[in-house]
């Protein structure tokens, strides 16, 4: 039988109607969840990825706000205003939207958010607190994949996990939150001998590599559950173009017990999880200060 399909979408929307619950509540209370955005120069492409998640915020009442920093914003310049919003009370998110200008150093850039307020988990030290098991923001697309393995009930007390791809904001992250689970984790790499070899004996299995298609049905354990993380553009035999995954669909969907669809399975569960994250960030920083 083939593989029930994991809907991210409808997922992601359960997780939005309680993220609003939350911020109503606080509402109530005189707080306002408020993030804001900062976007170094910025094309069309990343104005309108703006302006959708002004509406995502918008319509689980996080106030957002998008701070446009011009295109020869200097370092210093940037640093200076992301520590003017670390600083600033009324702001209990901040993001940075990527990329940034060549001239720019992105990764000390997200070193530079205040780790209470880094809503995208991109700071180091949030993945430092995922190592010691006590984690604050966690990066939003791992912890996307990690709810939606977790939503389909699957035990994952000793159950075999591979993580094919080992950024520090998906594939790292990803394995920690496994192994917190009692999971026996793996990851894999490009350097890796035999990937189907590793990949056909894991219950649960992680693809987060960026290239279209790399796994297939041989790497698929009969019953597993496969997330697939992967976002690439292909070109069909005919010209037209399609957003694939980094599994091989229809292939892995006849072994597979659960599986995520691209599009519609880690893309919008991650923005989910950025509210989440952002809704979390407030409430701790508001019982700081009560
Ligand atoms: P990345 O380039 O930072 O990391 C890719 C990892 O895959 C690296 O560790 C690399 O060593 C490894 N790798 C490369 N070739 C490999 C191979 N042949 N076998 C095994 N491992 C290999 O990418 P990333 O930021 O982790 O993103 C991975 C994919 O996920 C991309 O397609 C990206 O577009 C997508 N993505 C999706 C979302 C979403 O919201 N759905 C968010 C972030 C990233």
């Amino acid at each position: 039988m083939p593989a029930q399909i994991i809907d991210g979408n409808a997922i992601a929307a359960k997780v939005k109607e309680q993220i609003k619950a939350r911020t109503v509540q606080l509402k109530a209370q005189g707080r306002v969840v408020h993030l804001v955005a900062i976007l170094v120069g910025g094309s069309p492409a990343a104005e309108m990825y703006a302006s959708r998640q002004a509406e995502a915020c918008k319509a689980v009442g996080i106030e957002y706000e998008l701070l446009k920093l011009h295109d020869e914003t200097t370092q210093p310049q940037a640093i200076a205003a992301i520590e003017k919003l670390n600083h600033d009370a009324s702001v209990t998110g901040i993001m940075l939207h990527l990329p940034v200008p060549k001239l720019l150093n992105e990764a000390e850039l997200q070193q530079r958010i205040d780790p209470l307020k880094d809503v995208e988990g991109v700071n180091p030290a949030n993945l430092g607190f995922l190592v010691s098991s006590k984690p604050l923001n966690i990066p939003c697309t791992a912890a996307a994949a990690f709810e939606l393995i977790k939503s389909t009930g699957v035990n994952l007390r000793g159950a075999e996990a591979v993580v094919v791809g080992a950024s520090e904001i998906v594939g790292k992250p990803v394995a920690l939150l496994l192994s917190d689970e009692r999971a026996t984790v793996q990851i894999c790499r490009s350097a890796t001998p035999d990937l189907a070899g590793h990949c056909n004996k894991a219950d649960i299995l992680v693809a987060a590599v960026g290239r279209a298609h790399l796994l297939g049905g041989e790497h698929v354990k009969p019953g597993a559950v496969v997330i697939d993380v992967g976002i690439n553009r292909m070109t069909l035999p005919d010209g037209t173009k399609k957003t694939v995954g980094d599994v091989d669909f229809d292939a892995a969907r006849e072994k597979a017990c659960f599986i995520t669809p691209v599009p519609g399975g880690v893309g919008p569960m991650t923005v989910a999880m950025l509210l989440q994250n952002t809704v979390r960030s407030a409430e701790a920083a508001f019982a700081r200060k009560s």
